[in-house]
C-alpha cells in the first residue's frame, strides 16, 4: 500500500488523453442543476456542495427524491437538447469518445405519453454533440422493475414499434432488493427486443446479490452487467464471469455514495479486474455524484495503484463492450491503439 503522496499512478491528464468509452451514464443523472433552476439552492431543496455544484444527499431516498423532481422540471424540447448537447461536450473534456446513455421513461412525466418527440429532442442534441466534439451516443431504453408488468410490456411495444435509430439497446433498473427475482418476468421483452436487433444490458448485482447477475446473464440474456459488483461473494459465479467475459459496467464512486461500497479502497472492482472479470469504470450519474470519468479513473488508480497499462485496459474493455456500431468501435480501439503507441 504505497502513500498518495508517493503514488506512481498515472496523471489526471494522462488519464483524460486517455480514448475511451462511457457504457454506464444515466440521462437522469445528466440535468445539470442550471437548466432546471437548481442552482439556486432554495429550488433544489438540498445542499450543493461548493466546488462541485453537485447536490448532497442522506441517502437513497434523498436521491432519488431529487432525481424525480429534477427530472419533472424539463418540460421543453430545448432543455432536453441542451442536456443531451452538455453530456457530449462533458464526454469530449474526459476523453470519452463514445457514450451508451440509459435513459428511463418513468423519471419523465412531462414525456409519458409523447416518447417519440422525448427521443427526437435528445437525438437532436446528441447529433449537434457529435458535429461539436466527436463524440458518438447511443440511448438504452431502461424498463423499472418495479413498475407495472403491463407497463414494461407497453414501452418494449413503443420501441419495437417505433425503433427510433438513436436507442440501441433494451435496459431494466430499479431496487431489486424491493422487487425480488423479476428475471421470469422481464425475460420474454428482452427476447423480443434481441429478435427485434436491439443490443441488451441490465442492473443486477448492486441491490441483488449474485443471484441477480446470474439472472441477468441467463434469463435476459444480459450482454453486459450494469454494476455486478456483488458478483464477488460469489467465487463459482466470478470464474464463469472470467471464462465468459460478460463485462462489468462499475461505478465506483456511485457504490460509494450509496452505501452498496464501504469505499473506494474496499470496492470489489480491484477483487473482480484480478481475478480476470472484464470491467470498465464509469460515473452512474455524474451531476448527481459531483464526478467525472477522470475522476473515476483516477481514484482508482490512486487506491489501486493501477499503472498505464491498468488503465489502458480498463479504456480497452468499455470500447469493446459499448454499443457503437462495429466500425465504430474498430476506430475507437485503434484511437486507443495509437494513442499508446511509444512516440
Ligand atoms: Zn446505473
Amino acid at each position: 500500500m504505497s502513500h498518495p503522496l508517493q503514488s506512481s499512478a498515472p496523471a489526471a491528464e494522462w488519464i483524460r488523453s486517455l480514448p475511451k468509452a462511457e457504457v454506464h451514464v444515466h440521462l437522469e443523472g445528466c440535468v445539470p442543476a442550471v437548466t432546471i433552476g437548481f442552482d439556486d439552492p432554495s429550488r433544489a431543496g438540498v445542499a450543493l456542495d461548493p466546488t462541485t455544484g453537485a447536490p448532497s444527499f442522506s441517502g437513497l431516498a434523498d436521491f432519488l427524491d431529487y432525481l424525480d423532481r429534477s427530472c419533472a422540471l424539463v418540460t421543453e424540447g430545448d432543455q432536453l437538447q441542451s442536456i443531451a448537447h452538455a453530456l457530449t461536450e462533458r464526454a469530449a473534456r474526459d476523453g470519452v469518445l463514445h457514450t451508451d446513455v440509459i435513459f428511463n421513461p418513468t423519471h419523465w412525466p412531462a414525456w409519458r405519453d409523447d416518447l417519440g418527440t422525448f427521443v427526437a429532442h435528445l437525438d437532436a442534441g446528441l447529433a449537434a454533440g457529435e458535429a461539436d466534439f466527436g463524440v458518438t451516443a447511443a440511448l438504452c431504453l431502461s424498463l423499472t422493475r418495479t413498475q407495472p408488468p403491463a407497463d414494461s410490456v407497453a414501452l418494449v411495444d413503443w420501441l419495437l414499434d417505433a425503433r427510433p435509430e438513436r436507442i440501441v439497446a433494451l435496459s431494466v433498473d430499479g431496487n431489486e432488493a424491493a422487487a425480488g427475482p423479476t428475471g421470469e418476468r422481464f425475460a420474454p421483452l428482452f427476447a423480443r427486443a434481441r429478435t427485434a436487433g436491439l443490443r441488451t444490458c441490465a442492473h443486477a448485482g448492486e441491490s441483488s446479490g449474485p443471484d441477480g447477475v446470474r439472472e441477468a446473464i441467463e434469463l435476459l440474456g444480459a450482454e453486459r452487467i450494469d454494476h455486478g459488483i456483488r458478483s464477488v461473494e460469489d467465487p463459482l459465479l466470478v470464474a464463469t464471469l472470467a471464462r465468459t467475459g460478460v463485462p462489468l459496467d462499475v461505478c465506483p464512486t456511485s457504490n460509494v455514495r450509496l452505501g452498496v461500497a464501504p469505499s473506494i479502497a474496499a470496492h470489489p472492482v480491484e477483487r473482480l479486474r484480478r481475478a480476470g472479470v472484464r470491467v470498465s469504470v464509469n460515473t452512474d450519474d455524474p451531476l448527481l455524484f459531483g464526478t467525472t470519468m477522470t475522476a473515476e479513473y483516477d481514484v482508482c488508480a490512486q487506491s489501486f495503484d493501477w499503472d498505464h497499462g491498468v488503465l489502458a485496459q480498463i479504456a480497452r474493455t468499455s470500447i469493446e463492450s459499448c454499443f457503437a456500431a462495429p466500425e465504430r468501435v474498430s476506430e475507437l480501439l485503434a484511437l486507443l491503439d495509437d494513442a499508446l503507441a511509444p512516440s
